[in-house]
């Protein structure tokens, strides 16, 4: 019998971060300060993020050990296991050997909440009593209003108005774990308002969600922001996936030819990819592979430039690959795909030519996910049905090529079924963004 799970002994339990920043050749561009052009220090950001966060944001440092408060919580289910699809291998006929770091085990149900708990942690230490955020799909909402909770935070979620009304439950899954939550755009900031006066039947978009919540912190003193991808702490954070998946590949002699992740902000593919740059670096040959959906291609059709993260131009602007600040995707059902931009790290990783990417459609994503669940079981968030099509790709473009794939399954769907309804009863249709949209919402880009 083939081996399924590969478990870590509690003794190889990953007790540090990988910082990928110590390594990239051509460093990382400062974030700027939009009203000077000059990079923004820590102590501008210190309104909305606290300080153990932004060192981490800062930090030039291979290895960060993670705090023993955040790793008693990790507990709950990490390590997170490691399994070959073997079921998936047959169906396929391939002779590829497939494995997927399953982070669909967290109390919230995908990867997520290991930045979640991190970041509760560190706004813990530094007094602060409430958390701001945006949300999505509700992923992050999910995982940072467990995490609040577990520190004994209140956390007020903004979350994208077409995921609010597609996904119901995860509503009451963040009200379960004590969190307050309002579709975006609301009433209850200058910016929603604003967007609700003019275009009162938006779906939404993660850079109108960011923007109340930045509006929320900076409005009171006893509240911080918290990001659920792109910035470099959050990236950092992740990487306990790939360390973890490194470990236990190695445990089955194995080493992977590529490795898969879905890429919204970047951050799960930053954390199942970034530990094996050093070994790229070294000239093993390892594919890094980051899947977007055709109808936000930021990293295969944006472009690489300075530009904010958020509709309101709130935040300070960061070097990415990005559609623009004011680009509204689709209402496609991955919605923690639909966000503009892209992390930094991850930015930089394509530009040094370490990772590629590629963009595929919704139907066919769904098309593998369902494959995946009536082989292996689980039934994959769309976000992750993503990773889940390229690694089918891989494994028969040469089904007789004896090769490793790893993708991470960065969540399950469960709280998706929704999606997948839709998907049997023939409603879900294609979007491809015509190359003169992303002109057009490119067009904005800040001027330097
Ligand atoms: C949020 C989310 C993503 C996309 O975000 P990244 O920061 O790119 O990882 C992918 N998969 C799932 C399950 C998510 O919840």
């Amino acid at each position: 019998m083939k081996q399924k799970h590969i478990l870590l002994p509690p003794d190889q339990q990953v007790k540090s971060w990988y910082n990928v920043v110590a390594d990239l050749p051509g460093g990382l561009a400062p974030p700027l300060d939009p009203a000077t052009g000059q990079p923004m220090g820590p102590d501008k950001m210190g309104a909305i993020f606290p300080m153990g966060l932004l060192e981490q944001e800062m930090s030039q440092q291979r290895w960060i050990d993670i705090p023993r408060e955040i790793l008693e919580i990790w507990q709950i289910w990490r390590p997170s296991p490691l399994i070959r699809a073997t079921f998936l291998e047959e169906a396929l006929g391939t002779k590829a050997k497939i494995y997927y770091k399953y982070e669909g085990v967290s109390p919230s149900g995908s990867h997520k909440t290991n930045s979640a708990v991190a970041q509760a942690y560190y706004n813990k230490q530094e007094g602060v009593k409430r958390l701001a955020t945006e949300t999505g799909a509700g992923q992050w909402g999910c995982a940072l209003s467990f995490a609040a909770h577990k520190f004994g935070l209140d956390c007020k979620v903004y979350m994208v108005r077409v995921s609010y009304d597609q996904k119901p439950y995860r509503k009451v899954m963040m009200n379960t774990y004590g969190a307050e939550i309002v579709a975006s755009p609301s009433p209850d900031t200058p910016t929603g308002r604003e967007v609700l006066a003019k275009t009162p039947d938006t779906p939404g978009s993660l850079g109108i969600a960011i923007s109340e919540a930045l509006e929320d912190t900076v409005s009171r003193d006893d509240t911080k922001y918290a990001l659920g991808s792109v910035l470099n702490h959050v990236c950092l954070h992740q990487t306990v996936i790939g360390l973890e998946a490194k470990q236990q590949l190695a445990l089955v002699g194995d080493y992977p030819d590529v490795v898969i992740g879905c890429c919204g902000g970047g951050s799960n593919f930053a954390g199942l990819a970034a530990p094996f740059v050093p070994d790229k670096l070294e000239g093993k040959n390892i594919r890094l592979l980051g899947v977007e959906p055709a109808s936000c291609p930021t990293l295969t059709k944006g472009s690489f430039a300075y530009d904010f993260g958020d509709l309101s131009q709130r935040t300070p602007l960061l070097y990415m690959y990005t559609l623009g600040h004011d680009f509204i995707p689709p209402g496609i059902h991955a919605g923690g795909l639909r966000y503009h931009g892209m992390a930094p790290v991850i930015s930089a990783l394509m530009r040094e030519k370490l990772m590629e990417a590629t963009a595929l459609q919704q139907l066919e994503c769904f098309e593998a996910g369902t494959l995946f669940a009536r082989t292996e079981g689980i039934i994959p968030a769309p976000e992750s049905c993503h990773a889940v099509r390229a690694a089918i790709i891989e494994a028969t473009r040469e089904p007789d090529k004896p090769q490793t794939i790893l993708f991470n399954l960065s969540g399950h769907g469960l709280l998706d079924l929704a999606s997948y309804e839709k998907y049997f009863a023939g409603e879900l249709v294609n979007y491809e963004m015509p190359d003169e949209a992303i002109a057009e919402a490119t067009k904005n880009l800040p001027k330097l």
